[in-house]
């Protein structure tokens, strides 16, 4: 198809469009975890012995014998064969942010010849893909391979169904041969013990006796949009960017503030209905969907697990979103900034850590002032948060999510915590050394006698804060939507652990002298809050006011940019943090800057090209296009003594240049290779090379505005957006 014969055609397709039919949904009850190798599966088809084996190690990290290994791998392949699973795959999460997996059959021949299966409890534990090609920040010289994954069975194998088949899939961690870590699920796993150690110890000052192991937890709400495939197969800035390079803003957009919450097409419906029941199949409890604020934006939230299982199920989450909406003719866009202008998309990572014993630790109960359990784990919090800011900040710097922060709709690039009126009087007071009884929400009473009065909750809400308290938990706000929820929950569970041993070791100085264990924890938590009460803010994120008070005054830092971001990652503080509490050795570490850095130049180098490209072959040609029809109007009214004013061709000619000068501008720039350092490339992407882009996107969606509308080729925004 040639010039705007696509985009037509689109349009046309979408208009006779409609929901694809799909079966009434079969009852929860059926298939719930029906693909998954859970401990209730594991129950049915493993001896006493065995099962109780491993469900001492799902539930409590405790080591696994080989026997047991043995048994648990023969029942999973009977299991995966009975559901037609001729391949199995250890899934496994490198450092980019997408899911690995090689596949691997059953099959083997014996000497006669015949294909027999195997899968032994060696094969379970234990794989060995060429790991090469996977980016590992020199950690591995290019000649050295040799990568292992190994079985997570903390995390239940499932059958991934797809057209061609079912394979079993496990998850796995991945290492180099040397031991480091080459995936996002070691130092989540390493984190999660680091802040059971250190929480621990706080809680046996505290007198706790019985002390369960502590896990933290993660509910991820993720945001997405939906755009026609027919309108994405002509828009190849979607396809290989995920986000528009180009397009001039729809005359209606969001302002209506008409989206959020609103109807769900009906297309999007039997889409949402199909992917739910997926995801339930695999075991993922999606429990809320609903219209984001943008026009073709969605959100789904899976209920809150266990912090290692909740990461793993959100990367097949994201496959499964994916792989439906094309099933449904929709590409799925987890870009953070897919359309300019209008909002874009997060992932926000609630987190709380708690165990069996003492519950959620992050819940304040009724009376927040008598939890003292609830005032040093929150404490520890704030202490991290303000620490580890530009830590936090560095866990969600991708090249996109640069697009969304700090841009009035999502939390500012300054990383502070919303703790809500009554944390925050808490708190104040604790400053002041006095810990004073707290006041709750009280009654909602709306004096209509038909609506029944409810308690209310103690504190509002703060949507302009990265880190916000919401009740039991800690929603980070700020996490990229197409984003890997572990790198955040690592940085999370790893201050949490510092802060708790900074806190350990205070408390237990303080309590040889306090008259009782009240006095030394305020004691303890008034030095927290003096030293780190900065970080905590209640007001306006989006504000001005707080960009100047939060530097100038309160020593935050706002770091707008991955460039400026990722250095945080060579700070000797952080090497020092992750060093200490295990989680990271340095060189890991420098693995991880150096591969998130070369992430960032590789994106913002791809986009560059596309824009040159997309400028040349399809923007320049319509203009051009569009001028010559102008001038062949203006010749013909000549002949007819008609004067045509000539000022939409001047501006389409002034635009076309304007836009073709920066192109070239574009294209010369993306020839310099010679930079001093990692840090130097990624600020020349972030400033000259992202100018550049933005300096041809002006003319280019000028032009837009200008050009007769049947010869855009590009899809607009104003047809991509509405669902129809
Ligand atoms: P909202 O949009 O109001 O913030 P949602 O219901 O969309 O809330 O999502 C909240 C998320 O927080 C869900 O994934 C939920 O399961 C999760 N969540 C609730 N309680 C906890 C908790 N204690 N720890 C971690 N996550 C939690
Ligand atoms: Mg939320």
């Amino acid at each position: 198809m040639s010039g705007n014969e696509s985009r037509l055609q689109a349009i046309h397709q979408i208009t006779n469009c409609s929901a694809t039919a799909v079966a009434q949904p079969e009852p929860l009850s059926e298939i719930w975890a029906s693909d998954v190798f859970n401990l209730a599966t594991m129950e049915q088809c493993l001896s006493k012995s065995a099962f109780k084996a491993i469900k001492k190690t799902v539930q409590t990290g405790a080591p696994l014998d080989a026997a047991t290994a043995e048994v648990v791998a023969a029942a999973m392949k009977e299991w995966a064969m009975g559901k037609g699973a001729k391949f199995f795959s250890h899934i496994f999460y490198p450092m980019t942010n997408v899911s690995a997996e090689k596949h691997d059959g059953f099959i083997v021949t014996n000497s006669d010849g015949n294909a027999i299966t195997e899968f032994s409890g060696s094969l379970l534990i234990k794989g060995e893909p060429d790991g090469s090609s996977f980016p590992n920040g020199s950690i591995r010289m290019t000649n050295a391979a040799r990568g292992y994954t190994a079985w997570d069975p903390t995390s239940p194998a499932y059958i991934m169904q797809t057209e061609n088949g079912a394979t079993l899939t496990i998850p796995s961690v991945f290492m180099s041969w040397t031991g480091e870590a080459l995936d996002k699920k070691i130092p989540l796993l390493r984190s999660n013990a680091a802040m059971n150690k250190a929480a621990q110890k706080v809680l046996s000052l505290m007198g706790e006796t019985e002390i369960a192991p502590l896990n933290s937890s993660c509910g991820a709400e993720q945001e997405y949009f939906l755009v026609d495939a027919n309108f994405a197969a002509a828009r190849p800035d979607l396809l290989l960017a995920g986000r528009t390079l180009f397009g001039a803003p729809s005359a209606k957009g969001q302002q209506f503030d008409d989206h959020y919450f609103g109807a769900i097409p009906q297309r999007v419906q039997v889409f949402m209905q199909d992917l739910e029941e997926q995801l339930y199949k695999l075991g993922i409890p999606a429990k809320t969907h609903h219209n984001e604020v943008a026009p073709g934006q969605f959100e789904i939230a899976p209920y809150f697990e266990a912090a290692n299982v909740a990461a793993d199920h959100q990367q097949l989450l994201m496959t499964v979103l994916k792989n439906s909406a094309k099933k449904h003719g929709f590409l799925c866009l987890l870009h953070e900034k897919p359309f300019a202008g209008i909002n874009g998309s997060g992932k926000h990572v609630n987190w709380s850590v708690g165990n069996a014993t003492q519950g959620n630790l992050l819940d304040p109960g009724d009376t927040p002032h008598d939890n003292l359990n609830f005032l040093l784990f929150c404490g520890a919090v704030i202490r991290g948060v303000h620490l580890f800011g530009p830590l936090l900040r560095a866990a969600i710097a991708t090249a996109s999510n640069d697009h969304r922060l700090g841009a009035n709709e999502a939390p500012p690039a300054i990383m502070s915590v919303y703790l809500g009126d009554q944390l925050e009087k808490l708190f104040k007071d604790i400053k002041d050394g006095k810990l004073t009884v707290t006041e709750a929400g009280g009654e909602m009473n709306l004096g209509l006698s038909q609506i029944l009065n409810f308690k209310r909750d103690p504190g509002d809400r703060n949507r302009t804060s990265p880190f916000a308290f919401t009740g039991n938990r800690f929603e980070f706000r700020a996490v990229g939507s197409g984003q890997s929820v572990s790198g955040p929950l690592v940085v999370m569970n790893t201050m949490l652990a510092d802060s708790l041993a900074w806190i350990a070791e205070k408390l237990e100085a303080e309590l040889v002298t306090a008259s009782c264990k009240a006095d030394a924890v305020i004691s303890v938590l008034k030095q927290l809050i003096t030293e780190h009460g900065n970080a905590v803010f209640g007001g306006d994120g989006y504000s001005s006011d707080w960009h100047t008070m939060a530097v100038e005054e309160r020593g935050l830092k706002n770091i707008p940019t991955t460039a400026d971001a990722l250095p945080a990652l060579r700070e000797e503080s952080v090497k020092k943090l992750f060093a200490t509490t295990g989680v990271l050795s340095p060189v890991e570490l420098e693995s991880r800057f150096e591969v998130y850095s070369e992430q960032y130049i590789l994106a913002i180098e791809l986009e560059a090209k596309l824009v040159v490209e997309m400028a040349k072959s399809m923007i320049y040609p319509a203009a051009v296009t569009y001028l010559s029809e102008l001038a062949a109007a203006g010749a013909s009214m000549a002949e007819l003594n008609i004067k045509l004013d000539h000022g939409v061709a001047e501006t389409v000619a002034a635009e076309t240049n304007a836009m073709m000068a920066a192109v070239t501008k574009l294209s010369a720039a993306l020839e310099t290779h010679d930079f001093d350092s990692t840090e130097a490339h990624m600020q020349y992407m972030a400033k000259d090379i992202r100018a550049l882009m933005d300096e041809v996107r002006l003319h280019a969606d000028a032009l837009e505005a200008e050009v007769a509308d049947e010869l855009w080729q590009l899809p607009k925004y104003r047809e991509m957006l509405f669902i129809k």
